[in-house]
């Protein structure tokens, strides 16, 4: 292979950036024209690099490489949130044309919604596995305005094409490329992340229920009310939590909702979605645990009783030891002791690459962690420095140390 061309890859990286641009970040939301746009510009890149470009039934661009294997998988996606970052994808993709450029046995694959703008999770890495159904496809809408996914698949031109599935056996790996979405690297000075996995997010339903009444005639006595066990049972859980985490281990409550939700009336039910995440499935144990006990304690204290129901437990998607090693290697070469092993705490196309075969991931530097926001950004030479170890490793796993 050829040294990486890394001023013809932030060149693409630019002109795709100009494809539906919002502000300094994009807007090309899934099956848009401005997506479907970028589509086709990759195409025309993908074909430029000698690989057989081709988009399938639900949007997946994929470049073929021509010539003898063993052959890596590189990807990500190209679709942004609305009004949203430039890098969030398009980096790992761009940087799957710029390995091929350099002469590197890969195929590059853009994942058609990894944003999530229609009603499925993953749609695009999951159609390439085997894992989407067509009657989900059928039963999917457009999560802002409804639009029934097949519509807007025969507006995009999709309508009719075949949905195209990996050869498993083709691939010795895959590797995708992303920005963190996070601080970490930037707070410590460095300019690579190696990703050791994608955390599992384990989701709950907590309810609670109360008596709902009069808030006046109530004396405060009497009342049984839910939102204020609700509460208790939070904070609760956030004075526990810390005993029981992991390094990098996250707790969210993204639904706290009051019935019957109005000012004179005592609540009388509570319902919260809760959701923990972490690389270890010992961790995520141990906060199950934790949680039942919690949640146990208010059953015995409150005036209410709480219900725990698991909604969703997900498995982390552990990047492989022997691809992980191949980046850390090139890491250390090309950026001496600016780079650190790091979990990462937001989903992707690769924790369902990591099903079918081998597959690790390589983060940039986030300025200032945004991300899904129009201001996401990184520095130039960081990027640069990303493609150039990502490269590096990716030969250094197929088992060509030649220098790039
Ligand atoms: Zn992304």
């Amino acid at each position: 292979m050829s040294a990486v061309d890394t001023e013809a890859f932030l060149r693409d990286l630019y002109d795709l950036r100009a494809i539906g641009t919002f502000k300094t970040g994009v807007h090309r939301p899934t099956y848009s024209p401005q997506d479907m746009e970028a589509r086709r510009w990759l195409m025309a890149k993908l074909t430029e690099c000698g690989l057989e470009a081709s988009i399938d039934g639900i949007g997946n661009v994929y470049g073929r490489h021509r010539g003898e294997g063993p052959h890596l998988l590189v990807g990500s996606h190209i679709e942004s949130q609305n009004e949203a970052g430039w890098l969030d994808g398009a980096l790992g993709v761009v940087a799957g044309i710029a390995l091929a450029r350099a002469g590197l046995p890969v195929d590059v694959c853009a994942f058609a919604d990894e944003e999530g703008h229609f009603s499925l999770s993953l749609p695009g890495s999951r159609s390439m596995i085997g894992d989407l159904t067509e009657e989900a496809i059928d039963g999917a809408r457009n999560r802002t305005d409804g639009t029934p996914l097949r519509e807007a698949l025969r507006a995009a031109g999709l309508e009719g094409l075949p949905r195209r599935q990996l050869e498993i056996g083709r691939y010795k790996g895959y590797y995708e490329m992303h920005i963190e979405q996070g601080t970490q690297l930037e707070e410590a000075a460095l300019r690579l992340g190696v990703v050791t996995g994608i955390v599992a997010i384990w989701q709950w339903r907590i309810v609670v229920e109360g008596q709902q009444d009069h808030a006046g005639g109530t004396t405060m006595a009497e009342r049984r009310d839910a939102g204020l066990s609700a509460v208790r049972l939070l904070a609760a859980i956030d004075a526990e939590f810390p005993r029981l985490v992991g390094e990098r281990t996250t707790w969210t409550t993204g639904r706290f909702r009051l019935e019957p939700d109005a000012p004179n009336i005592i609540p009388g039910r509570a319902e919260i979605l809760f959701q923990f995440r972490d690389v270890s499935v010992a961790v995520l144990e141990r906060l199950e645990a934790g949680l039942r006990s919690l949640v146990q304690e208010a059953n015995r204290r409150e005036r209410c009783s709480v219900t725990l129901e698991a909604m969703s437990l997900s498995k982390p998607a552990l990047c492989d030891q022997a691809m992980q090693a191949a980046l850390a290697a090139a890491a250390e070469d090309l950026a001496p002791g600016g780079w650190r092993h790091m979990p990462s705490g937001a989903g992707h196309d690769a924790q369902y690459m990591a099903k079918v075969m081998p597959a690790a991931m390589l983060f940039s530097p986030s300025i200032a962690g945004i991300s899904h926001h129009w201001a996401e950004d990184t520095k130039d030479e960081d990027l640069a420095k990303c493609v150039e170890v990502l490269a590096a490793g990716a030969a250094r796993y197929l088992g060509n140390n030649a220098p790039v």
